[in-house]
Order: C-alpha cells, then sequence, then structure tokens
C-alpha cells in the first residue's frame, strides 16, 4: 500500500549497481546535492508518536488513517489526536503531523525549522506561496522529540505529498508533485534553479523537450525535425485509440543524461537507493532517460489519459490501461500478456489490484493488468472504464469503486475474468 501510493509511473529494471554509484557521484559532486537517508533511520527507530490533524477535518482524517496503518504494520505504537486534542505533555513527545499548514491554529509550538507564513511558509531564506506547494519534514536523527511533517498550502497540495511519501530528506518541497528543493539541514538545494538552467528546450507541436546539458553528443544526435514529429503523431494515434481530447498544454518532457539526474530531478527519491528509473510522470512533467521512444511515450500517455480522466489512479488501473493500449499496437505483446495471464490464472489478484502488494515485480503486473483492462473493456466497454478510473482513489483502493461503477464486487468481476480468460486463450489458438 505504502509502495503503492508512490503513484510510480516507472518502470524499475535490474539495479546497474557499478554504473548507479558512479554516476551518483559525479552527478552529486557537480551540483552538491544533499545525499538521501536510504535506510530511513528516523521512521524505523520510531516507537511510539500522535498523528496529529487538523480539527474538523474529515478528509486529512481518512487520509492520517492509512499513515496509522503503515506506522501500526512497522510496530510503532500509534493514535490519531486533532490539534485541539493535544495535551501540553504530548509536546514533549512524537509528534507525526499531516494536513494543509493553514488548518493549525498554533504551528509554532511545534517546534518544526518551517515557519508558517499568512499565504504560505517558509524554509530559510525561501518562501513557498504556490497552492500547490507541498512539503515533508523529517528531524534529523538522533534527534528528540521526533517530528515528521507532511503538509502544504491547500489539501490538495498535501495530499499529492502524503501520496509520495518521503522520509530520507530533512525537507522535500514539491509544487504540484515536481520537486522544487530538498535539503539536510542547513545544505539546502534548490532543485527549481537547476531544472531551468541545466535543460535546453526543444519544441514540437505538443511538447517542449528539456534536453539534459549533460547528455552526450551521441543522444543529442538522434534529435531532429522529423524524430520529433514522430512522438506528435504517436499523441495522436493515442487519442484516437482511447477515445480523447490532444492536449491542450505543451507537454514538459524533461530528457535526462544519467540515473542520478532522473532520480533528484524527477523527484523519484526512493529510486535512490537502487534500481533503474527509465520514466517516471510527476504533475504536469515527463521525466525519461536518455532519448528511448518507448518510455518517452509510455510516460505521455500515462500523463495524457491522467490529465483527462484522473490524476491519482492506483498503479494496477494507471498501468493497467497503458499495456492495454499498447496490446492494440500490438499483437505479440498481446500474445504475450495472454500467456502470462493464463499462467497466473488461478492466482487471486485482489491485494495487487488493491495496491496491498506490490505491483513491480519484473514486468508480470504490467502484462496481467493489460488483459485484466482487456476484459473490462471487452466486456463493459472503455467508457465505463474511464468512469472506473474518475473513482475517488479511496473508493478504488477499498474496493467499492468497482461495485458502484459495474454493480459487482471485486471478488465476482474476477472469476468472471477468469471464465473469460480460459477461453480467450484457447480461442486464440495459445492454450495449453
Ligand atoms: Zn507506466
Amino acid at each position: 500500500m505504502f509502495i503503492k501510493s508512490k503513484k510510480s509511473i516507472v518502470i524499475i529494471i535490474t539495479c546497474l549497481f557499478y554504473t548507479v554509484v558512479q554516476a551518483q557521484q559525479s552527478f552529486v559532486e557537480m551540483y552538491n546535492l544533499p545525499q538521501y537517508d536510504c535506510e530511513m533511520k528516523v521512521l524505523r527507530e520510531l516507537k511510539k508518536t500522535n498523528i496529529v490533524i487538523p480539527d474538523d477535518s474529515t478528509v486529512v482524517w481518512v487520509n492520517a488513517r492509512r499513515f496509522e496503518g503503515l506506522l501500526s504494520r512497522m510496530g510503532v505504537e500509534v493514535s490519531i489526536k486533532t490539534e485541539s486534542q493535544l495535551q501540553k505533555g504530548d509536546l514533549d513527545g512524537n509528534l507525526f503531523i499531516v494536513g494543509p499548514i493553514i488548518d493549525y491554529s498554533d504551528w509554532n509550538r511545534f517546534g518544526i525549522p518551517i515557519e508558517k507564513l499568512s499565504n504560505g511558509f517558509k524554509i530559510g531564506n525561501f518562501s513557498f506561496q504556490d497552492p500547490l506547494h507541498g512539503f515533508s519534514f523529517v528531524s534529523p536523527h538522533g534527534t528528540s522529540p521526533v517530528r515528521i511533517v507532511f503538509s502544504g498550502n491547500t489539501f490538495e497540495a498535501y495530499e499529492r505529498i502524503a501520496n509520495n511519501p518521503q522520509f530520507g530528506f530533512e525537507y522535500v518541497v514539491l509544487n504540484n508533485a515536481a520537486p522544487e528543493f530538498i535539503g539536510n539541514g542547513s545544505h539546502t538545494f534548490d532543485l527549481k534553479a537547476l531544472k531551468e538552467s541545466l535543460y535546453a528546450p526543444a519544441k514540437s507541436k505538443y511538447y517542449v523537450f528539456m534536453l539534459s546539458k549533460n547528455l552526450t553528443l551521441e543522444e543529442l544526435g538522434k534529435i531532429n525535425d522529423d524524430e520529433l514529429k514522430k512522438y506528435d503523431n504517436h499523441i495522436e494515434t493515442f487519442v484516437t485509440k482511447i477515445e480523447l481530447n490532444l492536449p491542450e498544454n505543451t507537454i514538459k518532457s524533461y530528457i535526462h543524461a544519467s540515473q542520478e539526474e532522473i532520480k533528484y530531478m524527477s523527484g523519484f527519491f526512493g529510486a535512490l537507493c537502487g534500481g533503474t528509473v527509465h520514466g517516471y510522470v510527476t504533475g504536469d512533467e515527463i521525466h525519461t532517460w536518455n532519448w528511448v521512444g518507448e518510455y518517452i511515450e509510455h510516460e505521455v500517455n500515462h500523463q495524457i489519459f491522467n490529465q483527462q480522466v484522473h490524476k491519482m489512479a492506483p498503479t494496477f488501473l494507471l498501468e493497467g490501461i497503458q499495456t492495454w493500449y499498447e496490446y492494440t499496437v500490438s499483437a505479440e505483446k498481446k500474445e504475450s500478456g495472454f500467456q502470462r495471464a493464463l499462467e497466473f490464472a488461478d492466482e487471486d489478484l485482489t491485494d495487487v489490484i488493491l495496491g496491498r502488494a506490490n505491483f513491480f515485480q519484473g514486468d508480470k503486473y504490467y502484462q496481467i493488468s493489460g488483459i485484466l483492462v482487456d476484459y473490462l473493456i471487452d466486456t463493459y466497454g472503455l467508457n465505463k472504464f474511464k468512469e472506473l478510473y474518475r473513482c475517488d482513489t479511496h473508493d478504488l483502493l477499498s474496493g467499492t469503486g468497482f461495485e458502484t461503477i459495474y454493480g459487482k464486487p471485486l471478488s465476482e468481476i474476477l472469476v468472471e475474468y477468469k471464465k473469460w480468460l480460459l477461453p480467450m486463450v484457447d480461442k486464440s489458438g495459445t492454450g495449453s
């Protein structure tokens, strides 16, 4: 669930350890970037905490229950209190504070080095006042009492950071889910400024590609007008097939030169601890590594679908519709997907669909989710699937969204999917 809640739109393949370490040193040294604490010591050593929410906020409370679940599964003794339920003694203990900063009436007493402004917040000399500015704060390892904070200028800003919580830097500031600022103690770094200086734009009809100045000449040599046109054509094919509109705004697509670059600049910080990130969508930005058509197209499909249908769908549906599209353009891929789905026909998919089990296990669930979405679209239509996708994230993760849209519980849908799957494979001549 917690891994899922990263909303990771990402392909993780094997860890090229040597390359990763080498690149990390050079990129971190080049820009003097703070180190991410992969051990998440503060979180791991937490024994007991109150989760604090603002008074009168049902939505934050629902959200806080997820953190409560996470912490209790980690063995932390935890209870939820509203701001006004806090006793004086509670301030001497650990606090896990969630919800929009504006909703707190006495912020200063928490003793967090982030100042509340009338319309935002301030870290050192940096002020953040956009409605979609959100932040996380994790007190330095070894300090007591512990403060862990997920907040922002609006509920939307808070929700974006709460859905992608970071524990490895003391400070993380996102704007519409895109990272702008990170830091440990006084070692802070303005990622937004680096985004403005490190990348040069290349425009096409629908895109502005932001090309890293660290890209090799070989990579840059792949990019010309004909090449850019291919990506515009892809968008036109995709929206036709998936029955959506052409994008209204230019799509900002960062092309990074190294693994460390994509991990720091996209805000997929968790990957700094291992793995290879090929692509990631964050807020309105697409991030890929080197000039690889497959990755750019994969991420832009996510971006367009999410922009027009729903931004925060669970991973299974998010990757499922993407893989379904890939199946519509490649019979070979679809064939391979059927084989995979058949191989695991007896597996109960409930947990992975509801985000309780890890989706990212090689390409297994990419393939299977595409087939299950194919079943849903084949049986109930593309529009019904979009209605499902539009459901509140919480309803999708609890399973009630399926019942609301399809009129039957997920368990029944899965039984019918299996009945559909087995003869389908036989029909396509691939049954064993
Ligand atoms: Zn994806």
